[in-house]
């Protein structure tokens, strides 16, 4: 099938040319026209390739660029469908730096410098393909230090001579080898550029060995690397590294873009401890010193974030599901809870494999590791760390009802969202940072599909509307690309009311859930984007979801269905931010189901009376003074 064909189409956006080669060599104008009406377009996102700067076009479509210059390019218009088509080695992103003057209004698109660098499409990362990763890391509880080596092995792209891996700056390199020499590089920032003392040639493979050591730093939501202790005192030591960077612990070409095809962890603990990762347990070896070197294999493609090292007092159980190991690592103390709680793991595995297709990294084992925070997605070693009670830690560590509606307390939140993620985020992987909703929408619909599953439809309607009231639509779910920006918490709640407004769309159930395992299968251990998700739909089911995703992606307002009756006439229309927006609905009319079809223009519904809209079903808001 080809994903290819280009899908946006109806606000092409064109820098007018002409126009701008003459006036900005005097006057640093420019002007964003639409190519159909040339009426300005505000929002677009100029970049200057050449200072790696970023502009917004105000209302009147015209951006001041602070000098001239000739290489601009428009990537994307926050607001508005201009998706860029990425290939994985070709992104057409470059590294960008909004110009604050311009954005006041918009602070959500003002970034850190560390966090431009870390999302950008950087030609040195660019220029290679990764393949492999082979790291040792020791970890010094009683020191809160770390020391190791990654082995980096790589195709080129291109004869290029230099090549980025991302390592936070706090961390020493001790030294980069290349065939038993050191390499030179330079660091800026987070990045590291490594010279090569001759270019590398397109299509050949190498391997880097990349020597470095310090004290890592807690950063973000989770700590990202933390040394604690659990209820015993013993050292219990975590990473989880989502939205701050694996870089802080380890060196990795750090983007989501490019995953290797395998990789192997060589961690050594006090021999006291154990270290669980990704992967299976492939060899320990007890060394001299008081340590003890677990190796771990993944023998799937693992993107950077999931890559986690779980060292403390762990104890094992498990169990089988036909081939899938299902393996259990917890505290010696929790063990008896534990075993009782982790009895949803299994149903959980029977339907998501019923749903989005078979476990996708089976040689890899599923495994659930108990942490200190609440959970994360790591891929085949999903950590845990819910209490071991059904709903969802609270912030002062009570039991939440999560939804608020009397469904989440029926299972454990965390299982079942965090194993989600294997499909959601693992397996289907979005290329950028901008596209997270692919893992955090779909993933919190995987909750909504163990529901139904589980408990019934009913019971499933009622606790994903219970999200309805943690949506803000202050900004849309699609964030600014080629930057390291974590979009709102829309990407999740949003994103599961946008996916169940598509499956009352297409009104079929059976052909619904074999499109979604059709959507997972196709995808399965790849890279994709919004467009792929688009694409995918609109083959599949043979329609054009374009202007549907443009409303719920791209803008932060929901379709507004408005009823009027005047003189006992019954009209209706959608109000909506996309142009010749249409979505059929359905309505009850004295009880009775029916299909309307509203478009931007006033229609008269033929029946009116005793009417009710089923927004439970279909995302929107209704303005009327009928109902
Ligand atoms: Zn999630």
């Amino acid at each position: 099938m080809n994903l290819l064909r280009p899908i946006y189409f109806i606000i092409l956006v064109l820098v007018n040319v002409s126009t701008f080669q003459q006036v900005h060599a005097t006057e640093n104008k420019l002007f964003v026209l639409s190519s159909k009406e040339n009426l300005p377009i505000e929002g677009a996102i100029i970049y200057d390739r050449k200072n790696l700067k970023a502009y917004q076009s105000n209302y009147q479509g015209l951006v001041i660029l602070e000098s001239p210059n000739e290489d601009l390019q428009i990537k994307a218009k926050y607001h508005h469908p201009i998706l860029l088509k990425r290939s994985k080695q070709t992104s057409q992103s470059i590294t960008l730096k909004y110009d604050e003057n311009l954005l006041v209004d918009d602070q959500a698109l003002v970034h850190k410098e560390e966090n431009i660098q870390w999302g950008a499409a950087d030609k040195y990362r660019e220029n290679n393909d990764l393949l492999t990763y082979d790291l040792s890391i020791t970890v010094n509880p009683e020191k809160k230090f770390i020391a190791g080596n990654n082995k980096i092995r790589f195709k080129m792209l291109k004869n290029d001579d230099v090549i980025r891996v991302d390592l936070y700056q706090n961390l020493a390199i001790d030294k980069i080898l290349y065939q038993g020499k050191a390499l030179n590089f330079k660091r800026e920032l987070n990045a590291v550029y490594i010279s090569f003392p001759t270019a590398l040639e397109n299509n050949s493979i190498h391997e880097i060995d990349f020597h470095y050591s310090g004290h890592p730093i807690a950063k973000g939501r989770f700590g990202c690397f933390t040394f604690n202790k659990d209820d015993k005192g013993i050292d219990w030591i975590n990473t989880a590294c989502q939205g701050v960077g694996s870089m802080v612990w380890w060196p990795n070409k750090d983007q989501q873009s490019d995953e290797v095809e395998s990789m192997i962890m060589r961690v050594s603990v006090p021999s006291a401890l154990k270290d669980i990762s990704n992967g299976r347990l492939i060899e320990t070896h007890v060394k001299s010193n008081g340590y003890t070197e677990y190796v771990w294999q993944t023998l799937n493609p693992i993107n950077n974030y999931s890559v986690s090292l779980n060292i403390g007092n762990y104890v094992h159980f498990g169990e089988k599901l036909g081939n899938l190991t299902l393996d259990y690592y917890v505290l010696e103390q929790d063990l008896a809870k534990a075993k009782k709680q982790f009895k949803q793991a299994k149903p959980m595995m029977v339907t998501y494999q019923k749903y989005f297709g078979e476990y996708p990294f089976i040689e890899d084992g599923y495994k659930l590791i108990q942490a200190p925070y609440t959970g994360m997605e790591h891929q085949s070693a999903v950590t845990y760390g819910n209490g071991f009670q059904n709903g969802y830690t609270r912030n002062d560590n009570s039991m939440g009802d999560w939804t608020g509606v009397g469904i989440s307390l029926k299972f454990d939140f965390i299982i079942i969202h965090e194993s989600g993620h294997e499909w959601f985020g693992n397996s289907l992987t979005s290329y950028d940072f901008s596209d997270a909703w692919i893992h955090e929408g779909w993933c919190t619909y995987a909750e909504a599909v163990y529901v139904e599953d589980q408990f019934g439809y009913d019971d499933a309607m009622k606790y994903l509307n219970g999200y309805k009231n943690k949506v803000t639509n202050k900004f849309p779910i699609i964030g600014p690309p080629s930057v390291s920006h974590w979009p709102t918490s829309d990407i999740y709640f949003k994103g599961i009311l946008f996916i169940n407004t598509l499956r009352h769309i297409i009104n079929d159930d059976d052909k619904w859930w074999a499109g979604v395992k059709a959507f997972t299968t196709t995808f399965k251990k790849s890279q994709l984007n919004t467009a792929d998700v688009l694409n995918f739909f609109n083959h599949y089911f043979d329609d054009d979801f374009e202007k549907i995703f443009d409303q719920y992606l791209y803008f932060n307002e929901i379709p507004t269905l408005i009823l009027t009756n005047k003189n006992n006439q019954l009209k209706y229309r959608w109000k909506s931010n996309v142009k010749g927006f249409d979505m059929p609905l359905d309505v009850k009319i004295r009880g009775k189901v029916s299909r309307i079809y509203p478009t931007t223009d006033w229609q008269v519904m033929a029946d009116n009376s005793e009417i009710s809209v089923l927004d439970h079903l279909f995302y929107i808001n209704v303005e009327s003074n009928v109902l």
